[in-house]
């Protein structure tokens, strides 16, 4: 038996084949507990129970109120559990125990706690002034979509888990949630803790299990009418071929090149850790992640050393110590792809000013650790093939401009659109070169500061639609436009009928 269920239809279960699968502590490689491995029979029986919840049961009759206190239940009951949360996030993913206190549970708490907001506050009839007709009372009804299936990456386990669930259920629409392979731990615990609240029964489903199973079968189910996905742009494709079948509705949030401009005003060590905090926070295993900086030839020079003087002190470690900075990544895969890209950029550019290999200092008990160094690489042409992929891991691109226009122009030279950041001590400055970025978000003088409250999204190959802010919970909800024609008998106003002939 795993030592963790599924959980389908209100019950926890096994996988119907009986199969597990382990997952692993990748700083250690420890192994850390059997899990089920659901398959499709699993994903189909999740996907009609969710159904039969939506179209007989109570919840999506229920008024914002009620659902909005259920979510508040879940978050008190997140919180009473968040030590453990985290701690089992941190040892499954390798995001360091200070990230999973400090962003990952709170993260999770503060999706549920503003979707519970919206479903209390957003109304669901708005009354539409005057006719377009002679006469006639229109308004709009907004709806729940019905069955939503969530598809979810390794990087932010929970926080991906509840943005994609809260929102679901705060409009009133049944949930059957995939979590990414490597990491589903926080998901299964995250499914115990949503039991306790006493939902009614198929309103959420969680399953581990294989994208190309699982995750295929909640992509293209007839019975499924939305599909939220986030990970890579590849599976993202993959997934639009798959809703296309039943025209799904779909929201996909999906890689990134991001790019963090450093103009010549900038207060260069604020910028310089503003880059270094942009790129390399959870080893740089972020989609939004600042993975390019770009910078004024002006100051370059000075920028680039300040740059490598801070990023040598960044501590690469055991992800469950508080010094740490920076944890293992993901898995020994994950090392694998950066060492690939790190090998092409020695080929394309030249060695790396720091990194570029595994920490040499770690303790015994790290030896099989996943671990990577933060790595920067300078005079980076933005057409190298490390500037213009998504890495995924802690390398820095660097690469020098002369012009805000020329900046504007290298930034968005690529296939992605996530995000981006403009580090400068002139707001208005900034400001207009932010306008001309063709990104969801752009920080200035920050980075990563994502909140519930605001729109997060991608422009081109990097998604399609918002989660989160109100555009995050109004694209969880069907919009019905009713037109009531008030005249029940007679013809004044019903004269178009004689264009019939009738
Ligand atoms: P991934 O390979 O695309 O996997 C994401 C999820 O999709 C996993 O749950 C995976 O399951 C599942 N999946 C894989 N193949 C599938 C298929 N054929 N049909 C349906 N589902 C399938 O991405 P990842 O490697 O986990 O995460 C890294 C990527 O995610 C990066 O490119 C990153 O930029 C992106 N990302 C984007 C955002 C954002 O908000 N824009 C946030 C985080 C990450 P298995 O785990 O079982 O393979
Ligand atoms: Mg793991």
């Amino acid at each position: 038996m795993a030592d963790y269920q599924l959980f389908i239809d209100g019950a926890f279960t096994d996988a119907a084949s009986g199969e597990t699968f382990a997952t692993y502590n990748p700083g250690t490689g420890q192994k850390l507990a059997d899990l089920p491995k659901a398959g499709r029979d699993d994903a189909i029986r999740a996907i009609e129970a969710a159904r039969k919840a939506f179209d007989e049961g109570p919840w999506p009759k229920m008024s914002g109120a009620e659902r909005a206190a259920k979510l508040r239940r879940i978050v008190e009951l997140i919180n009473q559990h968040s030590a453990e949360l985290a701690e089992l996030e941190a040892l499954d993913s390798g995001g360091t125990i200070l990230k999973a206190q400090m962003a990952d549970v709170p993260g999770a708490v503060s999706a549920f706690e503003w979707f519970a907001r919206m479903a209390e506050e957003r109304p669901d009839r708005v009354d539409l002034e005057g006719s377009p007709f002679p006469v006639s009372q229109n308004y709009i009804r907004y709806e729940p979509i019905g069955v939503c299936t969530g598809i979810i990456p390794w990087n932010f386990p929970l926080i991906m888990a509840a943005w994609k669930i809260a929102p679901a259920l705060a409009a009133g629409n049944t949930s059957v949630l995939k979590p990414a392979s490597l990491t589903s731990l926080s998901a299964l615990k995250l499914a115990q803790i949503i039991a306790e609240a006493d939902l009614p029964p198929g309103v959420v489903n969680i399953l581990a299990g294989p994208g190309g199973t699982v995750g295929e079968e909640l992509a293209s189910n007839p019975l499924v009418d939305k599909t939220a996905f986030t990970g890579s742009t590849e599976v993202g494709r993959r997934i639009m071929q798959l809703a296309s079948g039943t025209v799904k509705a779909v929201t996909l949030e999906l890689g990134g090149k991001s790019a963090n401009i450093v103009l010549d005003d900038a207060d260069l060590d604020l910028a310089a850790a503003g880059v270094l905090w942009g790129t390399f926070f959870h080893g740089g295993q972020v989609c939004e992640s600042g993975t390019r900086a770009l910078v004024q030839r002006g100051i370059y020079d000075e920028f680039v050393s300040l740059l490598v003087e801070k990023a040598n002190n960044i501590v690469v470690g055991d992800q469950m110590e508080m010094t740490t900075n920076i944890g293992p990544l993901v898995s020994r895969g994950q090392v694998e792809t950066v060492e690939r890209y790190v090998k092409l950029g020695r080929d394309e550019v030249g060695e790396p000013l720091c990194g570029g290999s595994a920490p040499e200092d770690l303790p015994d008990h790290l030896d099989k650790g996943a671990f990577y160094r933060p790595t920067i690489f300078a005079d980076v042409d933005n057409k190298a093939k490390i500037a213009q992929e998504e890495i995924f891991g802690p390398v820095l691109c660097v690469i020098p401009f002369d012009t805000d226009d020329e900046a504007v122009a290298i930034a968005n030279d690529s296939i992605y659109g996530l995000a981006g950041g403009v580090q400068s001590g002139n707001i208005e400055r900034a400001e207009a070169v932010a306008a001309r970025m063709r990104t969801g978000t752009v920080w200035i003088n920050d980075y990563h500061l994502i909140s519930p409250e605001r729109p997060f999204g991608g422009y081109k190959q990097s998604g399609i639609g918002r989660e989160l802010g109100t555009q995050g919970y109004d694209i969880y909800r069907q919009v019905k436009h009713v037109h009531i024609n008030p005249e029940t008998s007679g013809r004044d106003n019903h004269f178009h009928y004689g264009v019939l002939g009738v």
